[in-house]
């Protein structure tokens, strides 16, 4: 049995330690020359003062923690790091070809397996047949189509426009005036940066106001409240569309202290709360580093290439743009797969919400050799990892695949959530229920009944799964069951426990 796995980001890191502790013979293709995905300095979609904006308990793999000494928001180095230690931690390199994009993929001619083709290290096109097919080319393929009005009237007269892939260095902006298109979590980021380092404040565009957090929040990291098992208790239990959105909003309004304060960022409650994590943003903009434009202000380009809107004082005002920073968003790019495939997971490039249509964002309809880890927007490492857990079993017939009717089932969910309107920031916001959902299939889900069993040994066990932030390494605790030689009690897995340990000691104790 042979699994090709296509992508060397953190999806598909994961999914290659996962099918090879099974005993999978498994190889995976990345097309750039060194692997990390978005973490990959080589690839250019990070810049040089990017951290995190959760903490690294929210960006690792259970069975591989951060060194202790980590500091809680790592930056893109760390992150590149971790990654590339963990594929020597668990002997991954020979399995892993870079340089070796995969330009296409057919099936075979018994019309069930795979042919990839890929170009290798050499430039020589290459072509193997592999059983199973797992893409995780991530949800960040290239930039999308930049829309703003009079955009060439701008180029036209003398503006640079870029990407936020492009961005490296405000420095490099000291002397421009610069406008940031976009909402997105990189907007407010280099917005922030660019405005305090710049002559001129920067003008971002945005389409509504949207909760402004801050990494650290009372002392403790921002997800360690936005993903503990409590605060998704509290989200999820209502039902009734607007007590969810009040909820929500009530929920974000609590931690985003604030925003409330900031004439332009007061937000519509009776649309889907948008979120951004920044430290600075807030006061950037207080401290006139950030002129915020609302999208419905602003008229674009004029013919002399000025951006003209109309002011927070309502008059009508132009003024020059040296630079545009886009942030407007990725595509999601799968061009190397059959129109079959394409077909079946009703693939749509330019939805930059929700491109492809997927039972619990993995499986396709109908074509039982393919998976997907990491293909929607906003996955985790947990997610992946669980993701990858769960394909893994499958390949190795541990578990089964889902029944056609669940996956019929899980695709009209998608197609449902594809039809929002107004779009929500994020297709699929419960994380929590989600992992637990894959882990119960697994079968490592940590259960009440065994909760109360270990509850006696480990009273602060509980706490660690409900209250702090969660961590999937949760879903290792009953992995394997290791024997107390002293009481003959069945403990659970000693490196989970001291993982959830080490989150209430960096997070709640301190
Ligand atoms: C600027 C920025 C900041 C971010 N900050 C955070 C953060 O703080 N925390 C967080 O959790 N997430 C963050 N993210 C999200 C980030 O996408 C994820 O952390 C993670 O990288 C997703 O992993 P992935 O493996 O799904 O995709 P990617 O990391 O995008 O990896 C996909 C890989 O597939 C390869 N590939 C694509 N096509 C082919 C092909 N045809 N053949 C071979 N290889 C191919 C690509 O080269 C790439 O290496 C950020 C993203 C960006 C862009």
């Amino acid at each position: 049995m042979r699994v090709a796995i296509i992508g060397g980001g953190p999806g598909g890191l994961v999914s290659l330690k996962s099918c090879v502790e099974k005993g999978i013979d498994a190889t995976l293709f990345e097309k750039e020359k060194s692997i990390g995905g978005v973490w990959a300095p080589c690839v250019g979609k990070t810049w040089n003062t990017l951290h995190t904006n959760t903490s690294f308990f929210s960006s690792m793999f259970s069975d591989f923690p951060w060194p202790k000494e980590t500091e809680l928001f790592p930056d893109q180095h760390a992150m590149y790091k971790y990654l590339n230690d963990y594929i020597s931690h668990f002997k991954l390199g020979q399995y892993i070809k870079v340089s070796s994009g995969v330009n296409q993929v057919d099936r075979a001619n018994d019309g069930k397996k795979w042919v990839l083709k890929w170009t290798d290290q050499q430039g020589t096109q290459v072509q193997d047949e592999f059983d199973y097919l797992i893409v995780a080319t991530g949800v960040f393929s290239r930039p999308g189509k930049h829309d703003i009005l009079g955009l060439d009237s701008f180029c036209s007269n003398g503006g640079q426009v870029l990407n936020i892939s492009d961005y490296r260095d405000a420095n490099l902006y000291r002397d421009k005036r610069v406008l940031v298109v976009g909402t997105s979590f990189s907007g407010a980021e280099a917005a922030g940066e660019i405005g305090v380092t710049s002559k001129y404040p920067v003008i971002q565009l945005i389409n509504k106001p949207y909760y402004v957090m801050k990494k650290m929040t009372n002392g403790r990291p921002i997800d360690s409240y936005l993903f503990s098992r409590e605060a998704s208790d509290f989200v999820t239990k209502e039902t009734d569309i607007t007590k969810v959105l009040e909820t929500i909003h009530g929920f974000y309004g609590m931690l985003s202290g604030q925003n409330e304060n900031v004439e332009s960022l007061v937000p519509d409650k009776s649309l889907p709360p948008y979120l951004t994590i920044s430290n600075t943003y807030l006061d950037n903009i207080k401290n006139k580093n950030i002129d915020i434009l609302l999208n419905k202000n602003c008229d674009g380009f004029d013919e002399n290439g000025l951006l003209s809107f109309t002011n927070s004082a309502g008059q009508r005002e132009k003024v020059k743009i040296d630079t545009i920073v886009f942030c407007d968003g990725y595509l999601c790019q799968v061009s190397f797969l059959p129109q079959e495939v394409k077909d079946k997971i009703r693939f749509v490039e330019q939805d930059k919400f929700l491109p492809l249509l997927l039972h619990k964002c993995v499986f396709a309809q109908d074509i039982p050799n393919i998976f997907f880890i990491g293909m929607y927007k906003g996955p985790s490492y947990g997610s992946m990892e669980l993701q990858a857990r769960w394909v893994s079993m499958i390949i190795a017939g541990q578990v089964p695949y889902p029944s056609e009717a669940e996956i019929k089932e899980g695709i009209l969910e998608e197609e449902k959530i594809r039809q929002q309107r107004p779009r929500p920031q994020i297709p699929h916001p419960h994380h929590i229920p989600y992992c637990d959902y894959i882990a119960r299939k697994m079968g490592v889900y940590p259960d009440e009944t065994k909760l109360q069993e270990i509850y006696k040994t480990y009273p602060k066990l509980y706490k660690m799964l409900y209250n702090n932030l969660m961590n999937v390494a949760c879903y290792r605790l009953w992995e394997s069951i290791h024997i107390d030689p002293n009481s003959f009690d069945q403990i659970p897995c000693a490196s989970a426990v001291s993982i959830l340990e080490s989150i209430e000691d960096r997070i709640y104790k301190s």
